[in-house]
């Protein structure tokens, strides 16, 4: 019987607990039989102090361990250049011809999709599943309102039925914790305790991530 693959991409800079808990609650919700975690290369001039790819994936291993749902894939990494959405997704597609794959993604970035690279391809390798997130304060653009309707699916038996092409609204616990937030704390010394799986945070303290001045 084909697998249910679920496809989590992120800066995962750090990986903090509302990564974690939408990727469980749509591991359940569908009864997924994996989420691969897919940490993305950093453009060189966004501003995070230092943090290296080899330390974010680190970080993910640390966090998605507990779970046997939870798969960390370094594909984007082994590669020079940053990936396109695209590209990753026909790669999983050709790794795992068999499997219905399903393309995590956050309201926000759900949004921001028509300045993706060849967005609309997308569901040909994929079915889209879109967590609600809080305080995002994004809308959904014109062009994305337009390519919706008749590609919407009701729940997860018709994501079962095709491999790709379809899109599912997931309501997940509603955690109001971002990555952006957490290095803004973490850069004043303030804590992470509680907002990250307890390794993660040990990780960071060990290593001095995030705090001016550490790396
Ligand atoms: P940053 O604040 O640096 O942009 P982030 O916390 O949004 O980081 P990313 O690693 O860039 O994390 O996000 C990966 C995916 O996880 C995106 O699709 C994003 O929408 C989703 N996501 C991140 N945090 C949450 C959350 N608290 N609830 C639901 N989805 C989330």
């Amino acid at each position: 019987m084909a697998r249910l693959v679920g496809i989590f991409g992120g800066t995962f800079d750090p990986v903090h607990n509302g990564h974690l808990r939408v990727a469980l609650d749509v591991a359940e919700a569908g009864d997924l039989d994996q989420v691969r975690l897919i940490p993305c290369h950093i453009p060189p001039h966004r501003d995070t102090p230092e943090v290296t790819a080899a330390r974010r994936l680190e970080m993910l291993s640390l966090g998605a361990a507990d779970e046997p749902r939870f798969v960390v894939d370094d594909r984007e990494l082994r590669r020079d250049m940053p990936s396109y959405t695209v590209d990753t997704l026909r790669g999983l597609r050709e790794a795992f011809p068999d499997d219905v794959l399903c393309l995590l993604l956050g309201a926000d970035s759900f949004h921001g999709l028509p300045r993706w690279h060849r967005w609309q391809e997308l569901s040909d390798l994929a079915h889209l599943v879109i967590m609600e997130r809080p305080a995002t304060g994004t809308e959904m653009p014109e062009s994305l309102g337009r390519w919706l309707p008749g590609r919407q699916a009701d729940d997860w038996a018709q994501l079962r039925r095709t491999q790709a092409g379809l899109v599912l609204f997931q309501t997940v616990t509603q955690l109001d914790i971002s990555a952006t937030e957490l290095r803004r704390r973490l850069a004043v010394g303030g804590s992470g305790r509680y907002l990250m799986p307890d390794a993660v945070w040990r990780y960071i303290q060990e290593h001095g991530l995030y705090c001016r001045g550490g790396g």
